[in-house]
């Protein structure tokens, strides 16, 4: 794509950023307990001892997170650690009750992988997954609903984590974007996150470093924590990196440091000093062994996997024929495209696409429906095409048929039979209605036979017009000429 290159007075400047996502991992209870994941529940509903550190209490790993993760780390092309092990992170917060944090430090579950995103100018670009690890999730404290009080709401505590950090590969917002669009896709054909930023079950850490363009050195960062949508990460790193360069062109120096991003004014405020690891003191976690896991357990999870974006994608455009962008655009999500591949089937692939990126989607948008809530199904936007490519309607009549089909959900044969806007194609009553739109035009008969010519595409438009749409445009405009011609 275009570099992304931040010109000021004094230099040229480039943006070196790396994601860490914390992706809920998709499973009916948590992590080390038996407790619901429900979101949206009363508070402290689904808490259990474990979730609420009572001394003495002891994690049982679900294996079910387990099978998530591992599931996720093929789905990022990424090596399966057979040996993994979990470490207690040590921190002080009254939404982390046992004052530790159970997560993996030394050995994750998943190491390198890759995903590839797609630009808007067609090219596309390899990101380095650095490891993937699992954790659990912390309560959550509510801060605004007293002026003088916080609130510790622990139905969140103990859900399981995927944390994912990436390579710092990327060099400009909107490859982080894409980023994020990809992998929430790849999650969510997995099923093993439903990837809601706004509900915080997929959260994005951003670490944001500047250096002279062309260099590649790599000089301090910083981290915005937690920022919640796609939008937001890709101005916190615009924003943050103008920062870098604005400290940088004036003689001072950056100091690694978490920051805060507020999406009111899109800048980025310092909240603390960034932590390293020896201030956590990580130790092995001495009530859960260690994670073996056999080849016969991730070759099981191997076989679970389905078609995933890239690969429906490149089959979209292999054999279907599709452009990579429609097929990309259909296949970011999976009931999207499995919506497609239904209505496709038997028909012009390349019109029920068209369809879809057009007049289906807009009508989606106006009722605010999901793909699944569609009042036109598969089959009936499948047959509304094959009536096009039949000429048994024209494009035109179609566009009215489809209306009446996202009101009633009717099948289109039915709507054209009961309607009567089938296709008139019999040449004698076309003649017949050009017929009486001559007759009754003299002037611009004599006018068109004078050299005016163009006027046989008003003709053609009275013709169609009194035909209420349904005669034939092709024959009609053949007709026209040899009648206003002899
Ligand atoms: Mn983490």
């Amino acid at each position: 794509m275009a570099e992304y290159i931040i010109e000021t007075a004094k230099g040229k400047w480039e943006v070196v950023v790396g994601l860490e996502i914390h992706c809920q991992i998709i499973s009916q209870s948590k992590i080390f307990s038996g407790a619901s994941t429900e979101f949206g529940d009363d508070p402290n509903i689904n808490v259990s001892f474990v979730d609420a550190g009572m001394p003495g209490m002891l994690p049982t790993l679900n294996m079910q997170c387990v099978h998530q993760a591992v599931k996720t780390g093929l789905g990022l092309n990424a090596k399966i650690n057979k040996y993994s092990e979990f470490s207690r992170k040590n921190y002080f917060y009254a939404d982390l009750p046992s004052g530790y944090q159970i997560t993996q430090f030394r050995f994750p579950i998943v190491g390198e992988g890759s995903i590839r995103i797609d630009l808007s100018d067609g090219s596309s670009k390899i990101i380095g997954i650095e490891r993937m690890h699992i954790e659990q999730d912390a309560g959550k404290s509510i801060h605004d609903l007293s002026p003088h009080k916080s609130f510790i709401d622990l139905n969140r505590a103990g859900v399981g984590l995927m944390e994912i950090v990436t390579k710092p590969d990327f060099r400009a917002p909107e490859e982080a974007g894409a980023f994020l669009r990809k992998l929430r896709s790849i999650l969510r054909y997995l099923g093993t996150c439903d990837g809601n930023m706004d509900e915080g079950s997929m959260r994005c850490d951003v670490n944001v470093s500047v250096r002279p363009y062309g260099s590649d050195e790599l000089r301090t960062r910083c981290e915005m924590k937690n920022v919640n949508s796609v939008k937001f990460v890709m101005q916190a790193i615009e924003n943050e990196a103008k920062r870098h360069i604005e400290v940088y062109e004036n003689g001072g120096t950056i100091c690694q440091e978490t920051r805060q991003f507020d999406p009111v004014t899109g800048q980025t405020k310092v909240m603390r000093k960034k932590e390293f690891a020896h201030d956590y003191r990580y130790f092995p976690e001495p009530d859960l062994p260690p994670l073996v896991l056999s080849d016969e357990y991730i070759n099981q999870i191997k076989k679970e996997m389905i078609e995933l974006p890239d690969a429906k994608k490149q089959r979209f455009v292999e054999t279907l024929g599709l452009t990579p962008y429609d097929a990309a655009v259909l296949c970011e999500n999976k009931e999207v495209a499995d919506f497609f591949e239904k209505a496709a089937a038997g028909h012009d692939a390349k019109k029920v696409a068209n369809w879809m990126m057009s007049d289906f989607f807009a009508m989606l948008n106006k009722k605010k429906l999901d793909i699944r809530q569609s009042p036109v199904s598969a089959e009936n936007l499948g047959k509304l095409v094959e009536l096009i490519s039949k000429e048994v309607i024209s494009g035109k009549i179609a566009k009215d048929v489809f209306e009446i089909m996202s009101e009633t959900g009717d099948n289109p044969e039915k709507i054209v039979e009961e309607k009567g806007l089938k296709q008139v194609t019999d040449t004698g009553a076309i003649e017949a209605i050009i017929e009486q739109v001559i007759a009754s035009n003299p002037d611009n008969v004599a006018a068109y036979k004078n050299g005016k010519t163009n006027l046989a595409g008003w003709f053609v438009g009275q013709t169609l017009k009194m035909s209420q749409g349904k005669a034939n445009p092709a024959i009609v405009n053949k007709l026209v000429k040899e009648k206003l011609d002899n």
